[in-house]
């Protein structure tokens, strides 16, 4: 574990010295949990988000995309049920000032017993967590002697339930302003355009509707990098299903889903389902996709049967009607009907979806040389499709007419994909960067060119180099990609 950390702060730092990732407003000491993407970063993103999108939208003909806005009507999140029930219990450190959610504190504590000691604190602060009892678990970390990490006493508040939702102010003067929320989920801005989008698409149930977007928590604990933060982005989409057909669509798009990741470059040995025992009182299944991270087995993205919970909330808080009237109910010979439709939700963050690339890219590469000495290099080996850069075209030389030959390579290519220019320093040099950026391609322009239009090509992954004709260039990143 102590390397695999170790290799987390690797890559770390790595993110932010390769233009990847930056800590938001760093020039004032940073904004704890908050992070910037960088000019590689917004594109790895970008990419991530794009396949995404194109996955759900495009090769499915029953998924329409929309973006609806931050801001919702505040009753919006009291018919969702956040603003009671999107807490989570929390304790503070009476010397240090520190809060805590308590389950992470209990948990940290428990890392450091050993196994059966471990599993069977676990088990109880489950059973305390899902009876709601904010006293008994007091008692626990009481009766534990959990210590606070900085000041090491155990001189602890009761728990408390803390919301994690953001609220502002809208309105132009203070006294006529409403109380609204940042969304802490994407999700309702689809359901309140359920009927929206089934009118004015024609949609016929089963569909989906697909949105990526900003979501915001006050997050207590907001560690681990990207993994956990206090503005992060979702990619969500809710799929509209006749009611007793959920769990078919639970099993289909818990298949898709998995192969969808593995569709990405994730090996499917370093994913896996964690199915959830406790189900919020709206679910009638759920599950987690996890991925291990540097830091261990963590959830990725969340697959929820969600029943119609949260339509007929939107429909109970706006006294609307929120249904779906089923003609083809009738042409199986029953009759007519209007209902409620079940909704199965995929919900997958971009920002851990981020991470995963990152941490599986990462490598430290050593090796002897030929003449005996050691050699190594950093690379991101992030599969072609995703990758940042293509390409990338360096002329050998900044003189005798190379430049011009690779700027003509590069206008060439530039329509059809993200493409890199580079004239300075050393070739070796110059192929060491595009490894640590991750650019899977490399071609050089040398003297040769001029003569027979052919270029070297240099594949990141193996290092290897061969000699094809330019003209092959653009076609052959092209089919990778
Ligand atoms: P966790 O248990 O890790 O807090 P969650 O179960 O609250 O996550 P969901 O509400 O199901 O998460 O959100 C769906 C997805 O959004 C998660 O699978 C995760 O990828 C992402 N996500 C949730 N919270 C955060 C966050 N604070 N930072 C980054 N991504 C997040």
């Amino acid at each position: 574990m102590a390397n695999e950390i170790n290799n987390f702060q690797e890559i770390i730092s790595h993110c932010k010295e390769y233009g990847y990732i930056f800590q938001s407003s760093e020039l004032y000491d940073g904004l704890s949990a908050v992070y910037d993407y960088g000019q590689m970063g917004a594109q790895l993103k970008k990419n991530l988000r794009d396949e995404w999108w194109k996955s759900m939208t495009q090769m499915h003909e029953n998924i329409v995309g929309i973006d609806a806005a931050i801001f919702m009507h505040p009753t919006v999140w009291k018919a969702s049920g956040h603003v009671d029930n999107f807490s989570d219990p929390m304790i503070d450190n009476k010397d240090s000032n520190k809060r805590y959610r308590v389950d992470h504190l209990i948990e940290a504590f428990a890392e450091t017993l050993e196994k059966s000691a471990a599993d069977t604190l676990i088990a109880e602060m489950d059973k305390l967590l899902a009876a709601d009892d904010l006293t008994g678990l007091k008692s626990l970390i009481e009766v534990n002697k959990i210590k606070c990490s900085i000041s090491k006493t155990v001189n602890w508040t009761d728990v408390r339930q803390f919301n994690l939702m953001f609220s502002t102010q809208i309105g132009s003067v203070a006294e006529e302003a409403d109380t609204i929320y940042l969304r802490p989920e994407t999700a309702q801005g689809i359901f309140v355009n359920f009927l929206n989008v089934q009118k004015t698409g024609r949609m016929k149930i089963p569909f989906g509707i697909a949105q990526t977007g900003k979501a915001f928590r006050n997050e207590i604990v907001a560690r681990q990098f990207i993994f956990r933060m206090r503005e992060f982005e979702q990619m969500e989409m809710q799929f509209f299903v006749r009611p007793g057909t959920q769990m078919e669509w639970y099993n289909y798009w818990k298949d898709a889903r998995k192969k969808w990741h593995e569709s990405i470059g994730i090996p499917s040995d370093k994913l896996r389902f964690h199915d959830h025992i406790k189900l919020a009182h709206y679910a009638d299944a759920a599950l987690d996709i996890e991925f291990e991270f540097p830091f261990g087995w963590k959830e990725l993205e969340g697959i929820h049967s969600r029943t119609d919970f949260d339509l007929n909330q939107h429909a109970k808080f706006s006294k609307k009607k929120i249904q779906y009237f089923d003609n083809d109910l009738n042409a199986e010979g029953k009759p007519y009907g209007n209902y409620t439709p079940f909704v199965v939700e995929t919900s997958v963050g971009l920002d851990r979806l981020f991470l995963t690339v990152i941490s599986l890219a990462y490598q430290v590469e050593k090796w002897t040389k030929e003449d005996g000495t050691e050699d190594s290099r950093v690379v991101l080996k992030i599969p072609a499709k995703i990758a940042p850069t293509k390409l990338a075209i360096l002329p050998l030389l900044k003189k005798d007419g190379l430049p011009e030959i690779a700027s003509a390579l590069m206008n060439e290519c530039k329509s059809q994909f993200h493409c890199f220019y580079e004239e300075k320093d050393a070739i070796g040099k110059r192929y060491r960067r595009m490894d640590a950026i991750g650019t899977p391609f490399c071609v050089t322009i040398d003297h040769q060119t001029k003569e027979d239009n052919t270029v070297t090509i240099r594949y990141r992954d193996t290092m290897l180099q061969e000699r094809i004709p330019m003209s092959e260039v653009s076609k052959l990143v092209a089919k990778a990609c």
